[in-house]
C-alpha cells in the first residue's frame, strides 16, 4: 500500500450516499443535452443545466464547429503567446470586447483559468483584493494565487464591505471581486452600491459574468449592462461554458490592462489555446445571440413563470432574481434524498451541499433555459412538490 493510499483510505465522504442509493454525481447523458436528455436508460427533464439560452446543442452550432475542425484540425499545439493563436481566436476576441464595451478581451480555454489567472496577476504585494464570501472557487483559486493582501465581506452585505474598505490605504490598489449572479442562489451583486463605494474608497471592481451572460443586459450582455455600469466595472469576465454552448473563457476590460494581462496572465501563456471547435462554436452563439433577442424575452418569460410557480406552491426560493432558482431543504441528508427521488421520477435538478453552503442551507438548484416550455415547468413543479411535502420541506 502506498502512501496516498493510506492517506486516503478513510476519505470515505460520498459512501454513506452510495449506500444509501442517493449518490447524484458524475450521471452519464447519453446525447445531445436539450431540455430533456438520457441518463442511464432513463429520460429526464434537465433542470440542472447552465445553458440558459438553450443554445447548447443548437445544430447551426454544431455545423460551426465540425466546420472549424475541417479548416483548422482539432487542437493548436501550443499557447496564444507562441504557436497557439488562429485568427477566429483573435476575431471572437474583438467581437467580445464590442459585445460588453471594453477596449480589449483576451479569451482563455475555460473560464476557470480566467479568474486564476488574471485575479493572481493584477494585484501584486502591495495590493488589495476584496471578495464576496460567496465568490465562485475560481476566484477563490484567483485571490490564493496571488501575492496580494486578501479579504472578504458577508456575502452583499455592503456595510461589511464599506467596514473592511475604510481601514485601508486610499491610495493603494484595492479590487473588488465579485459573482454579477451568484451561481447557487441566483442572486445579483448589488452592483449600484459597490460602484458607489468604488468612488468613496478609490478601488477597482471586477465582475464575473459566467450567469450574468445571455441571461441580463441587452442580448444579454450581463448584469453590468443591466445596470447601467459597465462603464463602471474595470475588468469584465465571461465563460463560453453556459450560454455560449461551448468551452473558454475570456476576461474584458481597458487597453493597458488587458495589453499586461496578455503578456503576463500564467494560465493564458503556459497552457494551450482553445480548440478551433470550441472556438467557432463560442463565435456562432454569440453571433446567434446578437441577431435573436428573443432568445432572451423566451428565458425570462419561462423564469418568471417558474418563479410565479414556486411561490405559489410554496417552496422557499430565497432571494433568486435569475433563471438560477434555489429550492431550499436545509438538511443535508434529505437534500440528497430530494435529489435522487426527482431523478428516479423524471427531473435532473442538483444538490448544494457543504462546503458549497452552510449546512443549515441546503437546497437543490433548479436553473431554466429559454428552450424549456411552461408544460416542462408545470410538470417539473408538480413532481418536486409532491417529493417536498412527502419529505416534510414544504406543506
Ligand atoms: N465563474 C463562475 C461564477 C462559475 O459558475 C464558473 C463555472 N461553474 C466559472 C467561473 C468557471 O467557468 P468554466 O466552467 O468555464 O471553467
Amino acid at each position: 500500500m502506498g502512501q496516498l493510499s493510506e492517506k486516503f483510505k478513510s476519505y470515505r465522504l460520498p459512501q454513506k450516499f452510495m449506500e444509501a442509493g442517493v449518490y447524484p454525481y458524475f450521471r452519464e447523458i447519453l446525447g445531445r443535452q436539450g431540455t430533456e436528455v438520457e441518463m442511464g436508460g432513463h429520460k429526464v427533464l434537465m433542470f440542472g443545466s447552465n445553458a440558459y439560452t438553450g443554445l447548447v446543442g443548437d445544430n447551426r452550432i454544431c455545423e460551426a464547429a465540425k466546420a472549424a475542425i475541417d479548416k483548422y484540425g482539432t487542437g493548436c499545439a501550443g499557447s496564444r503567446f507562441l504557436n497557439g493563436t488562429l485568427d477566429i481566436h483573435v476575431k471572437l476576441e474583438k467581437d467580445l470586447a464590442e459585445f460588453v464595451h471594453k477596449d480589449e478581451a483576451l479569451c482563455f480555454s475555460t473560464g476557470f483559468s480566467v479568474n486564476a489567472g488574471v485575479i493572481a496577476m493584477v494585484c501584486g504585494r502591495e495590493d488589495y483584493i476584496i471578495c464576496d464570501d460567496r465568490d465562485h472557487a475560481s476566484i477563490v483559486d484567483g485571490r490564493r494565487l496571488s501575492f496580494a493582501k486578501q479579504l472578504k465581506y458577508k456575502h452583499n452585505d455592503m456595510e461589511d464591505l464599506e467596514n473592511i474598505l475604510k481601514k485601508l490605504p486610499y491610495e493603494a490598489v484595492k479590487l473588488i471581486v465579485v459573482d454579477g449572479v451568484f451561481s447557487m442562489e441566483g442572486d445579483l451583486a448589488n452592483l449600484p452600491a459597490i460602484v458607489e463605494l468604488k468612488h468613496k474608497y478609490n478601488c477597482s471592481i471586477m465582475v464575473d459574468e459566467a450567469h450574468g451572460l445571455g441571461v441580463f443586459g441587452k442580448n444579454g450582455r450581463g448584469v453590468c449592462d443591466h445596470f447601467g455600469l459597465t462603464d463602471e466595472v474595470d475588468l469584465i469576465m465571461g465563460t463560453f461554458s453556459k450560454s455560449l454552448a461551448s468551452i473558454g473563457g475570456f476576461i474584458a476590460g481597458d487597453w493597458d490592462t488587458i495589453n499586461f494581462l496578455r503578456h503576463s496572465a500564467r494560465t493564458y501563456i503556459f497552457s494551450a489555446s482553445n480548440t478551433p471547435a470550441a472556438t467557432a462554436a463560442a463565435q456562432k452563439a454569440l453571433d446567434i445571440l446578437k441577431e435573436e433577442p428573443e432568445i432572451i424575452e423566451k428565458l425570462w418569460d419561462v423564469t418568471n413563470y417558474a418563479l410565479k410557480r414556486f411561490k405559489e406552491e410554496g417552496f422557499e426560493i430565497g432571494d433568486t432574481e435569475s433563471p438560477i432558482i434555489p429550492l431550499y431543504v436545509r438538511d443535508v441528508d434529505k437534500t440528497f434524498l430530494i435529489t435522487a427521488l426527482a431523478f428516479e421520477r423524471g427531473v435532473f435538478i442538483n444538490p448544494v451541499v457543504p462546503p458549497a453552503c452552510a449546512p443549515t442551507d441546503t437546497l437543490v438548484r433548479y436553473a431554466l433555459m429559454a428552450t424549456h416550455t411552461k408544460e416542462q415547468v408545470d410538470r417539473s413543479v408538480e413532481i418536486l412538490k409532491q417529493i417536498f411535502v412527502e419529505q416534510g420541506v414544504i406543506k
